[in-house]
């Protein structure tokens, strides 16, 4: 059984994402969604003369940009004690930086202690490169070394298994299991552990892992990164972490779906009805497939995740 205990409160802000959307309203009872156009045009509206009046101007550049990749700020409250994990920071810094301004404050704001080192929790299994094979390999650019993040001033933490974090209040996965059978990992996917052994095969993604919370009066909310061992492999492994009472509330972030089949689409949708989440919250990598079939299969309990939403669950 888990040691991860109850939050009081719970809030997301996703800084990156591949899609930005401030205005398209919020399906009732599900989440609270603040950074929404009438937000950005009440609170940062600045004052401007335009024919004789005095006018309030929307400044555009407070609304966040889309990026490709995921990074979201999670803030968990108990007995008005507040920490924050950056969940992944997706892989761009230029759009991380300006998206960020206000959020890095937050977090600050949120940091019992902040002189002290940010910790970076990492899979010890972390691979040097990681890409896909077509004809020849392609990579994704290369993630700061565990030397790179001492260097700058990071505490790197490395853990191949379940454990909690920050007084208990996050809890990060260790290996999630295969059990959906159309769930089998990323298809051409490869590696390089080690420079001098070049790529290696790895279409498993071992080293890929979730957070979650326990909300009180809620259930489980839980972040996936990018899905590569499935959206629904890792939400019957978060239930499996707490006792059987709690629910699974939310899920939000990559369901890696943008290029399934229309049948395996539908078979998730189908099998996350089991779980029954309450919200569906599809970032990243989802694809609007899924959220069309969310809509379909589960009226009413999809709110997209997008750049710039600050979301209160
Ligand atoms: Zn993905």
């Amino acid at each position: 059984m888990s040691s991860l205990v109850k939050v009081d409160e719970l809030e997301a802000v996703v800084i990156i994402d591949n899609e930005v959307d401030c205005m398209s309203w919020i399906a009732p009872d599900t989440v609270d969604v603040s950074g929404r156009f009438p937000d950005l045009c009440l609170n940062n509206a600045v004052n401007q003369k335009v024919g004789g009046q005095n006018v309030k101007v929307i400044p555009m550049e407070a609304m966040s940009c889309g990026a490709h990749g995921l990074s979201v700020l999670v803030t968990a409250t108990k007995d008005g004690v507040k920490h924050s994990v950056l969940f992944d920071t997706g892989p761009e810094e230029e759009a991380w930086e300006r998206n960020a301004v206000e959020m890095i404050s937050e977090a600050k704001k949120a940091s019992n202690s902040s002189s002290s080192a940010v910790i970076v929790d990492l899979h010890s299994d972390r691979p040097e490169f990681r890409g896909f094979m077509v004809a020849h390999p392609v990579a994704m650019p290369a993630d700061p070394t565990f030397d790179e993040i001492r260097a700058v001033g990071g505490a790197v933490f490395k853990s191949s298994g379940p454990h909690t974090v920050l007084d208990d209040k996050f809890l990060i996965s260790g290996n999630i299991p295969w059990s959906a059978a159309y769930e089998t990992g990323l298809q051409n996917g490869i590696r390089i552990s080690d420079l001098a052994k070049g790529w290696e095969k790895d279409e498993e993604m071992a080293d890929e892992r979730f957070l979650m919370c326990n909300l009180k009066g809620k259930g489980i909310v839980m972040f996936t990164g990018c899905s590569h061992r499935g959206v629904v492999n890792a939400s019957r492994s978060a239930v499996e972490q707490l006792s059987s009472e709690v629910p699974l509330h939310a899920v939000l972030g990559g369901y890696h779906l943008v290029a399934s089949s229309q049948a395996q689409v539908e078979e998730t949708v189908k099998d996350l009805k089991t779980p029954d989440p309450k919200v569906l919250l599809p970032g990243h990598c989802s694809g609007w497939r899924v959220k069309y079939e969310i809509e379909k299969q589960m009226p009413g309990r999809l709110v997209p995740c997008t750049a710039g939403s600050k979301i209160k669950f």
